[in-house]
């Protein structure tokens, strides 16, 4: 099996010479925070999966949710029928959700969430009397996705340097860094919306935690700030929570650390606790009005699997297990034992937590720098995946792993720490 992986395989960002010196783990199994591999060993997921596993893995409710879904109906185009989950899911999530957001959108990943925002936002414009808003703003070492319009927002050097941005008609805000007030940032995001306000669509942010960029974190008073500017100059508000929505950061929202509510919201990863390929863009009541009327207005986006049952059944019992199994509060106890633990690390540097994200760095702040790979080798021997960005090591586990699995993921953590250092 490795054979046909290393013969026929071009793994997602991973080199060539990494496959070459380094076997994937076969993995067989997994339960609860742990994975299990061909050779029987077990290995605690402090990664949560690419940050998208937060309920553990094979819980026995999504389990189920699916294999119920499947035998009843695999898939069926939404254009022109609907079906139970996709229908109930939009209710209940619409519930839960940040105010004003009245709508939702299915698609299949966080980067089809992002570019049905991104797409919502031009045409909104463009049928409603300002086609001259097409441009997005975005902040300094953004990630947003990796197609091409996701790309587009985006500015992490070491991914897109090489592409270059496909628009140059993109502005991006130059970020705070962890000491600054945010006021530069701020003055310079009121400048551009000053003086070009007219010409921009929408302005997009990975609220709290800038994630793919090196598990960066900013401020509630920034986001609320970027808010009231944005309502001042009429342009939209898009909040990528992929990564930092479904209590990853503690609320449910990243948005409610500022109690603002955005016009797009986007969600996956923990929409489907890292299940299946499943998303949504959710919209304001006024940006779905605004596309009332004939077939020419009508949004002009639609994945094939917009709103497939799986998922949608898949979505529903996680919110299902939300409520009923208290994770959000369980996830705040599991957080405060995750910032105890992680900030005594004493090769750490810059160690900072916010609900269950931890982050440092073991080195310069460098995505292609290999101090972090070093803890990484070391963690996985004895037992745990940390995989890192670069210099940045970082845990995400499932909001529910249990207690005696964060120990044991802290004390690997710690020896590996010393054995890499
Ligand atoms: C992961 C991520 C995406 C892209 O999601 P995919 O499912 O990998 O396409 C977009 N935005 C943020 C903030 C992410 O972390």
């Amino acid at each position: 099996m490795l054979d046909a992986d290393h013969r026929s395989l071009w793994r997602p960002y991973t080199s060539t010479d990494e496959r070459r010196d380094r076997d994937p783990l076969v993995i067989v199994g997994g339960r609860g925070a742990r994975l299990f591999d061909s050779e029987g060993r077990s290995y605690i997921d402090g990664n949560g999966s690419w940050w998208c596993n937060n309920l553990g893995h094979n819980h026995p409710r999504i389990v189920e949710s699916l294999v119920g879904q499947a035998k009843a109906l695999l898939h069926c185009s939404m254009s022109d029928a609907t079906h139970e989950a996709a229908a109930l899911l939009g209710e209940e999530l619409l519930r839960i959700a940040p105010k004003g957001l009245e709508r939702v959108f299915y698609s299949d990943n966080g980067s089809t969430a992002v570019e049905t925002a991104l797409k919502i936002a031009i045409q909104f414009w463009a049928q409603n009397g300002q086609p001259g808003r097409r441009r997005f703003v975005s902040l300094s070492g953004a990630y947003h996705g990796d197609t091409l319009g996701c790309v587009a927002v985006s500015d992490v050097p070491a991914f897109h340097r090489l592409l270059g941005n496909p628009s140059s008609e993109n502005l991006f805000v130059p970020m705070p860094g962890p000491d600054d007030d945010g006021l530069r940032a701020e003055a310079f995001l009121e400048g551009v919306l000053r003086e070009r306000g007219s010409e921009i669509a929408a302005l997009i942010v990975e609220p709290m935690v800038q994630g793919a960029s090196g598990m960066r974190f900013w401020s509630a008073p920034l986001l609320r700030r970027m808010r009231e500017l944005t309502i001042q100059y009429d342009v939209l508000l898009i909040a990528d929570e992929v990564f930092v929505g479904y209590g990853r950061t503690g609320p449910m929202w990243a948005c409610d650390h500022a109690g603002i509510a955005p016009d797009l919201l986007c969600l996956a990863k923990g929409f489907s606790a890292g299940a299946m390929p499943f998303a949504a863009t959710l919209a304001t009541g006024r940006i779905y009005d605004g596309f009332a009327g004939d077939r020419a207005r009508a949004l002009k986006h639609g994945h094939t699997f917009y709103g497939n049952p799986l998922g949608a059944a898949l979505a529903r019992e996680v919110l299902a297990i939300y409520r009923e199994e208290s994770v959000l509060a369980l996830a705040q106890e599991r957080s405060a034992q995750l910032r105890e633990g992680f900030c005594a690390l004493p090769q750490l540097q810059g160690a900072r937590t916010l609900g269950m994200v931890a982050a440092a760095e073991v080195g310069p702040a460098d995505y292609l720098g290999d101090r972090g790979w070093r803890v990484y080798e070391a963690a996985r021997r004895r037992g745990a995946l940390v995989r890192p960005l670069g210099n940045t090591v970082y845990l995400v586990p499932p909001l529910n792993i249990a207690e005696e699995d964060l120990a044991a993921l802290l004390a690997i953590l710690a020896e590996s720490l010393e054995d890499a250092f």
